[in-house]
């Protein structure tokens, strides 16, 4: 098993959507190239394979020196290039108000950078009864991933009344603010907030979210948490990681389809073929590679990897959920509109909530 034979810190570099980047380096692509691949409303626009498959030798980072790793300068320099591309307030809690008639909304904290402050929002259930379980529903863990964002406000608006008096919904639309205005993986501390869901967590996005599910930690039955795997994965990303840990950056191929991870402390295949299904009628799914892997890692059923997430400090690991998955779409895809993003992250938490109320 692949967990097994790697240790976390070595596992964490092949680590994909679950761990990548933000700007391009200069000469490379557009530094808009983020904010499409993000999954706003323009296509995509495609760059060739070859200008992120460079050798690692010829591939440097515009920041740091290579094999050292970042200091508070690097840090600030990198900070330095971050710049507000859309609205949080406008996007997210704008939707946010207007699904107030229908849910709770939660308050939950404030993510403060400087002088900058985003509320942190949560939505439940209006009839909320401890009797029943709990789905969790988290987007925007990765800020960049938009769909993961805009799927879980369209679930709520479309879907959030179809399980009333079965289940209670407690979803997290935009776990990372600031990293969605950014089209940015890392918080403000260029900190992956999908490796900080543990005690004392570095990262102030995943403190507030642990804090608001702790008390229901025992009561949630499903967890879906919504990612996407981008071409700024492999352009941005996974460089600026290896940059930022004084690490050689070893490039890979990013999957034309939408797949799953599984937790692999946890593996619950039917369950997870049930979310593949659903969506497969939505968008299509990643094949395998032809080492029989997905970024890195071998597919275990199709359309499915496994890590294991609470050791990773990732969201997926942040209950007790028997039912657990993140999802991974590819906006970037020739074959798949921002629309369709939407729509694979809404098939996926429908498919998720309605499996594990018939196993439960
Ligand atoms: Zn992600």
């Amino acid at each position: 098993m692949f967990d097994m034979m790697l240790g976390i810190s070595n596992m964490e570099s092949m680590i994909r959507c679950i761990e990548p980047t933000n700007g391009d380096p200069p000469g490379v692509t557009s530094p808009m190239d983020g904010v499409v691949g993000g999954g706003a409303t323009v296509p995509p626009l495609r760059r060739p394979k070859a200008a992120f498959r460079m050798s690692s030798s010829t591939q440097t980072y515009p920041i740091g020196t290579p094999g050292q790793p970042w200091g508070a300068a690097e840090r600030a320099q990198w900070l330095a290039r971050q710049q507000r591309q859309r609205s949080h307030a406008d996007e997210v809690v704008a939707k946010v108000e207007q699904l107030r008639e229908r849910f709770d909304v939660i308050d939950y904290g404030q993510l403060v950078y400087g002088q900058e402050r985003y509320p942190l929002l949560a939505l439940r259930s209006r009839d909320w009864n401890d009797a029943l379980p709990v789905a969790l529903v988290t987007g925007g863990v990765h800020g960049y991933e938009t769909s993961g964002v805009q799927g879980a406000l369209q679930f709520l608006d479309q879907h959030g009344d179809e399980h009333a008096g079965r289940i209670n919904l407690l979803v997290v639309p935009c776990v990372s603010p600031w990293g969605y205005e950014r089209i940015q993986r890392w918080n403000a501390d260029a900190i992956d907030p999908n490796r900080s869901f543990r005690a004392d967590s570095p990262a102030q996005e995943a403190a507030a979210l642990m804090a608001l599910v702790a008390p229901l930690r025992a009561q949630v039955l499903v967890h879906i948490d919504l990612h996407e795997t981008t071409d700024s994965d492999e352009s941005e990303f996974r460089p600026a990681l290896a940059a930022r840990d004084g690490k050689p950056f070893e490039p890979d191929g990013v999957p034309d389809g939408f797949y799953l991870v599984d937790d692999s402390e946890n593996l619950q295949p039917a369950f997870q073929q049930a979310v593949i299904g659903a969506v497969a009628r939505v968008t299509h799914i990643a094949p395998a590679d032809a080492q029989g892997l997905i970024i890195g890692s071998p597919v275990i059923a199709p359309g499915v990897i496994a890590y294991p997430v609470k050791r990773l400090g990732l969201c997926a690991g942040v209950t007790d959920a028997r039912f657990v998955t993140t999802t991974e779409v590819y906006p970037d895809s020739p074959r798949a509109t921002p629309q369709q993003c939407n729509d694979a992250q809404v098939a996926a938490v429908r498919a998720a909530i309605a499996h594990a109320l018939a196993q439960a």
